[in-house]
């Protein structure tokens, strides 16, 4: 660990104090963290944090994704959205630029250390680009296969980091980007046909490997469609919220 980093990894509760915010629309917000003691926070591209969330009657622990590259140095970022009687993230909604906020970790196996050999896939939804859009850095930067992304929201309001990924496309030759829009209700069902229609039906190559991340039982149904077909378990990485 190199002098001013922090590589606390597990259960040492850290603080951080909000230095910015930024609303990318009316219900989805990033918070771009600092840890008080001054250090930088050490994680791998995917990982989150488990932030502590007091209620009043409850205390809980939430997990957010870090949205930005380990190699950025300044605040590290977390992006969420509102959910429907969603008490944890409305707390974090609550919160100003100068407030503090403990967390632990940061944790999680759902991270890319070094792009493999092979062609990745990516798949997204929402706020769920947010372990995803470090992961896609760092196999832009470590890797030469083809990288795609399947970026779906119900609306294209929720198409987070649009401007970045398109950038990106252009300036790296082997990233590619789609995005599908399509009604919450359907949406895991259209990003398992575009995901069928490319990495399935379209050829017999099985070597591929996966980061998919979304909410809910679609995410798992994601994951079986491309396992199903022939891609080995360990080369399909998910994470549900
Ligand atoms: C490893 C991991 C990483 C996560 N990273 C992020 C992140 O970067 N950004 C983020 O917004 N959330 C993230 N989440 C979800 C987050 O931890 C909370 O579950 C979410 O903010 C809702 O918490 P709550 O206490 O407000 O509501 P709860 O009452 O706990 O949750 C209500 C319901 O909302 C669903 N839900 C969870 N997340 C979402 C979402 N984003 N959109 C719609 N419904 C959702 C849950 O499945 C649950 O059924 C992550 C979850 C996990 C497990």
């Amino acid at each position: 660990m190199s002098g001013g980093e922090t590589a606390l990894r597990g259960r040492a509760t850290l603080t951080a104090r909000i230095a910015r915010i930024h609303d990318h629309c009316a219900d989805t917000r990033s918070l771009f963290l600092t840890l008080i003691d001054g250090r930088h926070l050490r994680f791998l591209p995917g990982q989150f944090i488990s932030i502590s969330i007091p209620l009043g009657d409850e205390t809980r622990t939430r997990a957010y994704s870090i949205a930005t590259s380990p190699e950025d140095r300044g605040p590290f970022e977390i992006c969420f959205n509102m959910v429907a009687g969603g008490r944890g993230v409305g707390w974090l909604f609550e919160r100003k630029v100068g407030d503090t906020l403990e967390f632990t970790g940061p944790f999680g196996a759902f991270s890319m250390e070094r792009a493999p050999a092979v062609e990745i896939g990516l798949i997204a939804e929402g706020t769920a680009i947010a372990p995803i859009r470090p992961i896609i850095r760092r196999a832009i930067e470590t890797g030469r296969a083809p990288i795609h992304l399947i970026y779906g929201a119900d609306r294209d309001e929720h198409i987070t980091y649009r401007a970045e990924l398109d950038e990106w496309a252009k300036r790296a030759l082997n990233f590619s980007h789609e995005i599908v829009i399509a009604p919450a209700i359907r949406l895991h069902e259209r990003l398992g046909d575009v995901a069928d229609e490319r990495w399935i039906a379209a050829d017999s190559d099985r070597s591929r490997q996966f980061w998919i991340c979304g909410v809910g039982p679609g995410v798992i149904k994601l994951r079986d469609l491309l396992r199903g077909a022939g891609y080995e378990r360990r080369a399909v990485h998910y994470e549900q919220w």
